[in-house]
C-alpha cells in the first residue's frame, strides 16, 4: 500500500512488508539467522506510528540486544522526536521491574524493593537451607538454586511442588523454596524469576491491574521470541490478552519473531513450545516465513546449514542468499591456545593493515568466559584494541558488591542478604555468633532480620554479650547517618563517598600492602565515577522532557540500583556508530551466548574442539548437544563476510593440558567450503603431546608468543600424560586422576579420541564425566 511514508516498506521484501503492514491477528514470524526479524520488528513500530496513527507509549517491544533497543529508539524519534520516550523498549526483566515499582503494594512488597541476582540468591538459600538443617553436601545451595528457578520458570509455586514431589530431593527443593519466598518477602527482594512469575501473578489475580495495562500497550512486540520460557510466554499473554474483556478492552496486537534453530537457553527453561504455544492458544495466528538471508554469503549460509541440519527434530528451512560465494571459510588449527590467539591476532592485524576492515568490524567468540584471558594477553601485547563483553564484570567484583549493599540497605532497610553481607564488613566486632544470635531471634520473633538487628542495638536480645551490643549500636547508628545522607538528596556519588569514608573500607584497603587492594581502591574510584555520570546523565534527561510512570526519580538512589541490577551483558557492546567514523574502532571479544542478535563483517570461531564447544557436559547427551550444535549456528550466521574457525591441539584447563579431538561441528562443515591455513598433523588420533609442542616453533609463530607458549609450559605438569593418550576404558576399570584421585568407571561411551567415561571419584565424592582422552589420569 502506498502510504504517506512508503520509504518505510520500500527496502522491504514482499514477506517481510506483509508482516510488517499485518493488523489485527497475533502474528509470528519464524525464520533463519540473517533474515530481518529484527528488522521486521523495528520497521514494523515504526509502521505502527506513521501509518496506523499508535501512540508510542502505546507500544511495548522486548528485545535482548542493546543496539535493536537502540535502533528502535532511533527510528521512532526519527518520526515523532521527543515523545519516542514514552514507548517501553527493554528486556523482559526490566520491564517486570518497571512494573513492580508501581504494583508492588498490591502483592504486599513495597515499592523500594531489591533485586537480587545469582550471587545474592544463592547466598539467601545457603542461609535457608543451614536453617533448615539441610546437610550441604547432599543439597548444595547451587542445586537448590537451580531446582527452585526451573519452578519459578514453570510457574510452579512451592505448594504446586511440594504437591508434585515424589523423592527425597523434591520434597527438600519445596521446603527450600517456601521458606525462600518467605525470606524474600521479609527482605522486600525479587529474586530474577520472581520478576517475571509474580508479575504474571499480579495480571492474574488483579484483573483491573491487567486491563490497566492491556488499555496502556496496544501493541506487544517480542524479539528472539524461542529464547522465551513458560513464565515469559505467560507473561505476554496475560499482557495482550486472548480475548475481550468486560468492559471492553480489546486484546493487543502481538507480533513476535523467533528462529527454533536458534534456541540456545534450555538451560533457563526456553523451550520450542512457545512456538507450539501460540499457534495453539492464538487460533487465528497468522504465521509469516522469511527465507531470504541479508547478512551472509553463501558460503557461510552453507556451513550454517550443513550444521545445523544434523539437528534431529527440526522444521527444515533453507535459506538463500543472493549475496554470492565470497571467501571461503578459513580454518586453522593451533598447537595450543597461545598459538591460536597468536593467529587470531596476526589475522586482525594483517587485514586492518591492508585497509580491508576496521578493528569494529571484528569480532572473536569462544564457548566460556574464562577462554578470552590469552586473547587479551596477547591483544595486549600487540597493542590491539579490544574490548571484553560479559566475563568477571565490574558489578561482580567483591569490593564493588559490598558498596552496592551498602546502598541497597539505605534504599530498602529491610533487604537481609545485603545487610548480612556488610554486617561486619569492614571487621566491627560483629562475629559470627552475634549474627546467629540475631539470626536466631529474628527467626523466633517472626520479625525481619533487619528488625532483630534493632531491637538488638536497643539490647532487647538476650544472649548477646555487651560487647557484641556496643557493636550492633554503633553499626545501626551509622547506617542512620547514611540514610540521612539519602533522605536530604545528596547524589548517589556522595553517598557512596561517604559510605567509604565513614566505614574505614577505604583506609583499609589503602593501608594494605596486598597490590589487589590497590586495585580494589580503583574500581570504587571507577563505581564512584560510574554514579556521577549517572546522576549528570538524570540531570539531562530532566531538562529533555518528564520522566515516564512507573520508573524511580531520575538521578535517585532506586534508579541507580535499579541500572545496576539490570546490566545485561549485551548492555556494553559498542554500537557501530559509537565505534565507526574516522576512529577504527575495538576489535570485540564475547561468548556465543551474547553473541545473539548480532551481526559482524569478521568472525572467528574459536576453541572448536569436542569438550570445549560442544561442552564436555553435552556429549553424552544428545539434548544437550543439540543446544550446543544451535549455538554453533548462532556462532557461524553472526559473520557477514569472513569466517574463521580454529582448534588448538593442546589447551590448558583446569591446571593441566589436555589434547582436544576436533569439533564435530568443524567436522559437519563440508570440506569444500573451507580453506585449512593450517590443517591437523598427519598422524592424528596416535600419541602426540610431546612431539606436538616440540615442533610448535617450526609453525612460525612470532617470538613474542612463542616465549608465552613457553612460560605456559614450564608451568604444566605432564606426569602420566602418555599413558593416558592411548587409555581404553571399560565399566569397573579402576583409574587415578591427578586431581581427583581414585575412581571407578561407571559409564563408557564413544571411542577415539572421542571416548568418554563417567567416572565416580569415591573419595573426592564427586562423579565426573571425561573426555578420557584429555584428562590426566591412569589406569590402574
Ligand atoms: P538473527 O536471527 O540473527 O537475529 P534477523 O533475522 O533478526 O537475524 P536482521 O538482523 O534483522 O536479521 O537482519 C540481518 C541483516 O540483513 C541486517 O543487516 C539487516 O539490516 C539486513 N536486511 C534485512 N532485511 C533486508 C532487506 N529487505 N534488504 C536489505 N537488507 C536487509
Ligand atoms: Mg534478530
Amino acid at each position: 500500500p502506498a502510504g504517506r511514508h512508503a520509504e518505510l516498506l520500500d527496502d522491504l521484501n514482499p514477506a517481510q512488508r506483509e508482516a510488517v503492514t499485518h493488523a489485527g491477528a497475533p502474528l509470528l514470524v519464524v525464520a533463519g539467522a540473517g533474515s530481518g526479524k529484527t528488522r521486521v520488528l523495528t520497521r514494523r513500530i515504526a509502521y505502527l506510528l506513521a501509518e496506523r496513527d499508535a501512540h508510542p507509549g502505546q507500544i511495548l517491544a522486548i528485545t535482548f540486544t542493546n543496539k535493536a533497543a537502540a535502533e528502535m529508539r532511533d527510528r521512532v524519534s526519527e518520526l515523532v522526536g521527543r515523545r519516542a520516550n514514552a514507548m517501553w523498549v527493554s528486556t523482559f526483566h526490566s520491564m517486570c521491574v518497571r512494573i513492580m515499582r508501581r504494583e508492588a503494594k498490591t502483592l504486599g512488597m513495597s515499592s523500594s524493593f531489591s533485586v537480587y541476582d545469582a550471587d545474592d540468591t544463592k547466598r539467601l538459600i545457603t542461609l535457608v537451607a543451614r536453617d533448615l538443617d539441610l546437610d550441604p553436601k547432599r543439597y548444595p545451595a547451587r542445586t537448590l538454586a537451580v531446582h527452585i528457578s526451573n519452578l519459578k520458570n514453570e510457574l510452579q509455586s512451592a505448594d504446586d511442588a511440594a504437591a508434585a514431589a515424589t523423592n527425597d530431593l523434591e520434597r527438600r527443593v519445596a521446603e527450600v523454596y517456601a521458606e525462600y519466598q518467605r525470606r524474600l518477602k521479609l527482605a522486600n527482594a525479587f529474586d530474577f524469576d520472581d520478576l517475571i512469575m509474580r508479575t504474571v501473578e499480579l495480571l492474574q489475580v488483579f484483573p483491573e491491574t491487567a486491563e490497566h495495562y492491556r488499555r496502556r500497550f496496544r501493541h506487544v512486540l517480542v524479539d528472539e521470541y524461542q529464547d522465551t520460557n513458560h513464565a515469559q510466554y505467560t507473561l505476554v499473554r496475560e499482557l495482550v490478552g486472548t480475548e475481550v474483556t468486560e468492559s471492553g478492552v480489546e486484546p493487543a496486537e502481538l507480533c513476535v519473531v523467533g528462529d527454533a534453530d536458534q534456541s540456545i537457553y534450555a538451560f533457563r527453561g526456553a523451550t520450542i513450545r512457545n512456538i507450539e504455544e501460540f499457534e495453539r492458544d492464538f487460533t487465528d495466528a497468522r504465521t509469516i516465513m522469511l527465507e531470504q538471508n541479508y547478512r551472509s554469503t553463501q558460503t557461510i549460509l552453507s556451513a550454517a546449514n550443513a550444521v545445523i541440519s544434523r539437528n534431529p527434530n527440526r522444521r527444515d528451512k533453507r535459506l538463500w542468499t543472493d549475496a554470492g560465494d565470497g571467501e571461503k571459510i578459513v580454518g586453522y588449527v593451533a598447537d595450543n591456545e597461545h598459538d591460536e590467539a597468536a593467529f587470531v591476532a596476526g589475522e586482525i592485524d594483517a587485514l586492518a593493515d591492508s585497509g580491508a576492515i576496521h578493528y569494529s568490524d571484528v569480532a572473536v567468540f569462544y564457548r566460556t568466559n574464562n577462554q578470552s584471558r590469552v586473547f587479551e594477553e596477547i591483544f595486549i601485547r600487540l597493542g590491539l584494541p579490544y574490548r571484553v563483553v560479559g566475563g568477571v564484570r565490574f558489578y561482580e567484583r567483591r569490593e564493588v558488591r559490598d558498596m552496592l549493599a551498602y546502598l541497597r540497605v539505605l534504599a530498602n532497610p529491610e533487604d537481609t542478604v545485603s545487610l548480612r553481607r556488610i554486617l561486619n564488613v569492614p571487621k566491627r566486632g560483629i562475629g559470627d555468633r552475634a549474627e546467629a544470635v540475631v539470626a536466631t531471634h529474628a527467626e523466633r520473633q517472626r520479625i525481619s532480620f533487619a528488625a532483630a538487628l534493632r531491637a538488638a542495638s536497643a539490647g532487647e536480645v538476650p544472649l548477646l554479650n555487651p560487647r557484641s551490643q556496643r557493636a550492633i549500636s554503633g553499626f545501626v547508628e551509622l547506617l542512620d547517618g547514611l540514610t540521612g545522607l539519602v533522605d536530604e538528596g545528596r547524589e548517589v556519588a556522595d553517598v557512596l563517598e561517604e559510605i567509604l569514608d565513614r566505614t574505614g573500607y577505604r583506609q583499609e584497603l589503602e593501608d594494605s600492602d596486598d597490590p589487589q587492594d590497590a586495585s580494589r581502591v580503583d574500581n570504587l574510584t571507577e563505581l564512584v565515577t560510574v554514579a556521577r555520570e549517572f546522576t549528570e546523565a538524570a540531570v539531562q534527561a530532566a531538562e529533555a522532557g518528564p520522566a515516564d510512570e512507573g520508573l524511580p526519580q531520575p538521578g535517585s538512589l532506586p534508579a541507580f540500583l535499579e541500572r545496576v541490577a539490570l546490566v545485561a551483558d549485551a548492555d556494553s557492546i559498542p554500537s557501530p556508530d559509537e565505534e565507526g567514523g574516522a576512529d577504527a574502532g575495538v576489535v570485540t571479544l564475547m561468548t556465543v551466548h551474547t553473541a545473539k542478535g548480532l551481526e559482524y563483517p569478521v568472525v572467528f570461531c574459536t576453541g572448536w574442539e569436542d569438550g570445549v564447544f560442544p561442552h564436555l557436559r553435552a556429549l553424552s547427551d544428545p539434548k544437550e548437544l543439540a543446544e550446543e550444535r544451535r549455538l554453533a549456528y548462532v556462532a557461524i550466521t553472526r559473520a557477514r563476510q569472513r569466517l574463521y574457525v580454529s582448534r588448538a591441539l593442546m589447551r590448558t584447563a583446569w591446571g593441566q593440558p589436555m589434547t582436544n579431538p576436533e569439533s564435530r561441528f568443524l567436522d559437519e562443515i563440508p570440506a569444500d567450503l573451507l580453506d585449512w591455513r593450517r590443517a591437523a598433523p598427519k598422524q592424528s588420533g596416535s600419541p602426540r603431546a610431546a612431539t606436538t609442542w616440540g615442533r610448535r616453533s617450526s609453525f612460525g609463530a612470532d617470538s613474542a608468543q612463542a616465549g608465552i607458549a613457553e612460560r605456559g609450559m614450564r608451568t604444566t605438569s605432564f606426569k602420566g600424560w602418555k599413558d593416558t593418550v592411548a587409555l581404553k576404558l571399560e565399566v569397573g576399570d579402576r583409574v587415578s586422576h591427578d586431581k581427583y584421585g581414585l575412581g571407578t568407571v561407571v559409564a563408557a561411551d564413544g571411542t577415539g579420541p572421542r571416548a568418554t567415561a563417567t567416572i565416580d571419584f569415591g573419595a573426592s565424592g564427586k562423579v565426573k564425566l571425561m573426555l578420557i582422552g584429555s584428562v590426566p589420569m591412569v589406569k590402574l
